[in-house]
């Protein structure tokens, strides 16, 4: 059910219900003051509208803050279709969406999310410009995971250069869990840097895969949060990182792709306290939307896309500084990077409008 305090700062809540086809649709913009509300599109079988309103404005405000991290000129916005993706798409609803979509003017770019593909983005897109991740065409991005594991190792090699005072990851030891798009490519990266390879995934032929190519080290799905290691690289599911699993870590880093990595705010507190450094998880795994992000730009500049990936490992770096200095929990001083670069874009918004 949603609560009044769900609403931080949103600016605008978009609701269609398309009478032709029986859409409903929601598209939250949380705030644009760094630029266009960029997020993806959710299609999702949610009980009822509350529950799908809750979700758009609880994962707005993430991208908001995900985007200005990342050095986006991008505010932040999602959107969800109520339905279930297996059986309730059709073309028309999806140029019903394209249609909400363009009636914002822009204020709003949409992407793919769960339960949307880049066919029905294609779909959405011959009613509306304003949608980044499309496969084909002189702007396209292509697939956004060898980013978004380039940005992790950047961030995983900051954690090391920080918490272990290793140059390079010669030697260390990172257990990766789940070897999907990112996971893969991460492995691809860590094993060349030299690093050993405990993995573990539920896909046998990706297990197979790590063995041959980087003699990866196997473990079962159970213990890999609770492998001794320098690193612990979360590939796979959210709210690994809970009451249950934090006591059992053997690790000294924790840095891995997966969102919504702690199962609550309060679990970052309980990793300082175990000594963990943690690298927030929407942070380090910037490098996809960073890289689908360069289609709002124009033409894709692949230079501009490594530029910011490999910032990823500075912004770390920062943040785990500041988290000592302030003992406070490295996910609470993203939130307040991100305040802060959204306040300073304010600021120099109404500077601009001065002038
Ligand atoms: P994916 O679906 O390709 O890979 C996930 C892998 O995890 C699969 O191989 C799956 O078999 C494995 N897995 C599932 N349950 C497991 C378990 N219990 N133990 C071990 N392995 C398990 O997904 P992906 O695109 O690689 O994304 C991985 C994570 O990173 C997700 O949380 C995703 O939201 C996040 N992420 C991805 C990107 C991107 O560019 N793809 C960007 C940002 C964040």
């Amino acid at each position: 059910m949603i609560e009044a305090n769900q609403f931080k700062g949103h600016e605008q809540l978009v609701y269609l219900h398309d009478k032709e086809t029986g859409m409903k649709a929601i598209i939250a913009m949380h705030d644009t003051t760094l630029g266009p509300a960029a997020g993806g599109c959710r299609m999702w079988p949610y009980d009822n509208e509350m529950d799908a309103i809750a979700d758009v404005l609880r994962l707005s405000r993430g991208m908001s803050y995900k985007n200005a991290v990342a050095g986006l000129d991008l505010g932040g916005g999602k959107s969800v279709i109520i339905g279930n993706p297996h059986s309730d798409k059709s073309e028309e609803m999806f140029r019903a969406f394209g249609r909400m979509v363009e009636s914002l003017g822009g204020k709003y770019i949409a992407a793919e999310d769960v339960g949307i593909s880049v066919e029905d983005m294609e779909t959405v897109a011959r009613e509306t410009s304003h949608v980044i991740g499309l496969s084909e065409g002189e702007h396209a991005s292509g697939d956004p995971s060898p980013f978004t594991a380039e940005g992790v190792f950047n961030g995983i090699r900051a954690a090391v250069k920080y918490k272990l005072g290793k140059e390079d990851m010669d030697g260390m030891t990172v257990a990766v869990q789940g070897l999907g798009h990112v996971g893969y490519y991460l492995c691809r990266f860590l094993h060349e840097a030299g690093a050993k390879l405990v993995v573990s995934d539920i896909h046998q032929p990706s297990i197979d895969r790590a063995v041959a190519e980087f003699g990866a080290t196997v473990v079962a799905p159970a213990e890999i949060l609770s492998v001794d290691c320098d690193v612990l690289a979360p590939c796979a599911l959210g709210a690994v990182l809970n009451d249950d699993t934090i006591p059992t870590l053997k690790t000294a880093i924790v840095a891995g792709a997966a969102n919504n990595q702690l199962a609550r705010d309060e679990h970052g507190r309980m990793l300082k306290e175990r000594g963990i450094l943690y690298a927030p998880d929407y942070v380090i795994n910037a490098g996809g939307i960073i890289n689908v992000s360069a289609e709002a730009r124009g033409k894709y500049d692949v230079d501009w896309v490594r530029e910011k990936v490999s910032n990823i490992y500075n912004t770390l770096m920062t943040i785990y500084r500041r988290s000592d200095e302030e003992n406070r929990p490295t996910n609470v001083i993203a939130d307040e990077l991100a305040e802060e670069i959204i306040e300073a874009g304010r600021v120099r918004n109404r500077a601009g409008k001065a002038a």
